[in-house]
Parts: structure tokens; sequence; C-alpha cells
């Protein structure tokens, strides 16, 4: 499966490449992809790059340091691929929160005995007020319709624990992730609104294990901000059986986490000039950033190699773009997309005409098929004022780019 992420970002870029001449014939085009072959699995530099980003460098959330190392890395790896007229930064200024010392969490029984549960604060979230442990009752919901029914005073001064976990019957895992999210995005801001005190939340995996999954949450305009922890898939399983038993126990969460002043970071972007049409853009790109507890192979570290690979694979084949392409490496999707704004910001701005922009963003799984299927949500390309960045392939699930920057 060598670089066939890589190949596929070739193919939707093959559209913009001239023929070798008017004469070209099926005989040359099939002699150009075997290149594109041929240099993708004998030379392929994706899976070097990849190692490089997660294992050198590792989780690498926006604002912090290893974000700083990756825009680097990233801007260094581009020059020395020799493959684009123009590698360079842009500048954005991103959030800057950072999680503070190893959260814990514990189940409290009604005699005083405690179980220690795996937790992670969320993304964005605040800490326990001064940073020391919070206890209270725990409230249990599968959604948020459920807390909105229930009266105030069965929501005060607890933690409601949202539980509801991914439905394992849909085969593609981003549809189950997609509809329990909701819980994870606004459940903390929802259970500050209600006059809880914290919220908890089962990780989104269809994964029975002991880690807890980070990820974004947001607060909104909501003026009380409470904390918002994920619990691993066990301890959410755990923490329900134990309230069935006991609907009167307690948790007690610790959390240091804060949000400090935004950063300065930016995207990287290389870009090959158009042969014939270079005021016409296509790109291709994925998210530079991570989240800090793991290294990012899959999200988004494949996409940020593959999306470099595509443009060099074209140079070392020979082959020149009669558009413009930009590979970008954006910053910031995770907790933000303040990255994938700047850049649509920057295409408005100079009157850019984008063609197509797509972020690979669904993990570096072996590509079973390129079905061109603009998602309703994000097909937004051709109406200015609406959101995102038009075609997304279906391996792309949460687009770095949500602002417009298609221009027809
Ligand atoms: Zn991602």
């Amino acid at each position: 499966m060598r670089a066939l992420s890589s190949l596929l970002f070739v193919g939707l870029l093959a559209g913009s490449v001239a023929p070798a001449s008017a004469q070209a014939t099926a005989q040359t085009d099939s002699l150009a992809i075997r290149k594109i072959y041929d240099e993708a699995l004998l030379r392929g530099q994706s899976y070097d790059n990849l190692r490089y980003l997660c294992q050198k460098i590792g989780g690498r959330l926006a604002g912090s340091p290893q974000a700083a190392l990756a825009v680097e890395w990233g801007k260094l790896t581009m020059e020395k691929a020799g493959c684009f007229d123009k590698v360079y930064l842009q500048e954005c200024l991103v959030p800057h929160w950072v999680r503070g010392a190893k959260e814990k969490g514990q189940i409290i029984g009604n005699k005083g005995k405690s179980i220690s549960v795996a937790v992670c604060a969320l993304g964005n979230s605040v800490s326990t007020p001064n940073n020391k442990p919070l206890r209270a009752g725990v409230v249990e919901v599968k959604s948020l319709a459920e807390l909105k029914a229930l009266p105030d005073a069965a929501v005060k001064g607890k933690f409601i624990f949202f539980n509801r976990p991914f439905n394992d019957a849909l085969i593609e895992p981003g549809a189950a992730y997609g509809a329990a999210g909701d819980q994870r995005r606004s459940g903390p801001a929802e259970a500050g609104r209600r006059g809880a005190v914290g919220a908890l939340v089962r990780s989104l995996t269809a994964a029975h294990d002991n880690y807890p999954h980070t990820g974004t949450t947001s607060y909104g305009d909501t003026p009380t901000k409470v904390p918002g922890a994920a619990l691993s898939t066990l301890a959410a399983d755990q923490l329900s059986q134990l309230l069935a038993a006991d609907p009167a126990l307690q948790f007690e969460l610790e959390m240091s986490c804060q949000m400090l002043p935004d950063e300065k970071s930016y995207n990287v972007i290389g870009e090959v000039r158009g042969s014939k049409y270079p005021e016409q853009v296509i790109t291709v790109g994925g998210h530079l950033d991570s989240w800090d507890l793991a290294q990012g192979a899959h999200d988004d570290g494949t996409g940020v190699v593959q999306s470099m690979e595509a443009l060099r694979l074209l140079k070392a084949a020979g082959l020149r773009p009669e558009r413009t392409v930009r590979a970008v490496l954006f910053m910031n999707e995770e907790n933000g997309t303040r990255g994938g704004e700047k850049y649509a910001d920057q295409a408005q701005q100079n009157h850019e005409t984008h063609l197509a922009a797509i972020e690979s963003d669904g993990g570096g799984f072996t590509p079973a098929a390129l079905p061109w299927k603009p998602r309703r949500r994000y097909s937004a390309r051709w109406r200015p004022g609406s959101r995102c960045c038009g075609p997304t392939w279906p391996m792309s699930c949460c687009p770095a780019i949500r602002a417009p920057i298609l221009s027809r």
C-alpha cells in the first residue's frame, strides 16, 4: 500500500497537467502514470517524512514548541524536495491551550471507597477550580436533549456524564464519530449553562480500551465555563454500572489545563506555478498540528506527507501542471482552524481563483476508491459567503479550511 494515498492525490492533480503534446496518446499517458507509480513505490518519501514528524517531533498542538518545530520541519522538507517553485510561511495567530499536570479522576463510593479511572481534559477546557480536586454527584445522560429535559434541581452542582456510545452498526467510523460528537463539542457548555459543575464525556471511539480520547470542546458564548473531561470507554462503562447500583456515588476530577494568550504560528505552503493558467489554483493539504497525547500519524501526519509527496511525484515524472498547485500544511485544525481561516482570508484578499481545495484528514489507510462526492455541508464552493472549502473527498472528515476560498 506504500504511497497509495499520495498516488490518489496525484490523480486528483492530473487534470491540471498538460499532455505531452496534442498527439498525446493513451500509451504516453500510461507511461507517465507508470513513472509516477515507480517513483512512489520505489523511491517514495512519505513514510520517512511521516516517521520523522511523528517520532522526532511527536504531538504538536497549535502554539506548542513541537508545533513550531513541525513548521520548521515542513518548510525544510519542502525545500529539500526540490519540486516547488516557492516555499513560504503564512503567519497566523493560534490558540495556545496547555494540558498541565496529568489529570486525575476517581469514582467515590458511598463508603468513601475510591476507584481511579482514566480521564483526560478535553481540548480548550478550563481547569477544575484553582486546579484542585472537584468532587460532586453524577447524572448520566445519553444526549444533550436528555440533559435539556432534566429539571434544574437534578442538574445543579453535579457532573453531567454524557455516555452515548459509538453506533457500531455504522460501517464508516467517521459517521459514528459525527453522530456522537455533539456530546464532546457542546456537552461542557450545556452543562455549565444548566448549573452543573463539570462534564464527563465518553471517549469518541469504537475501541473498548482504557485510553481516554481528547478532542476539542467549545464553550461558545456561555458565561459559565465548567471543566470537561473525557473518560476512556472502559471507565465510562464502569461509571455507568456503578451509578446504576449507587446513584448517590460521587466523582472527583482534578485538572490544571489552561488557555494562554494566542501564539504566532504558520501555515507552510509549497507552490508549483502553473505553466498555462497560473492564476488558477488547486490546493491539496493536510493539517500540521495534532493533539498532544499522541504522535498524530493518521491525524493528520499522513495528510501532510502525502500532500507534499503528490507534488514531488509530478516533478519526478517530468510533469508540469498547467494550473498552479499548492501543498498546504494547515496549522491549528484541531482546536481552532485559524490556519485554514487565514489561508481563506488571504486567498480572498489576493482575489485568487481556487478551482479546488482538498484536505485529506481521514487517516492514511489504504484507499479503495475515489468517488467524487462533495458533501452538502462542505460543498459551499460556488456560493460566496458560505463556509468551508468545497469538494472534499470521502477520505476527508474534518477540513482544516472552514472558510470560503473558492471563487466560482
Ligand atoms: Zn484531523
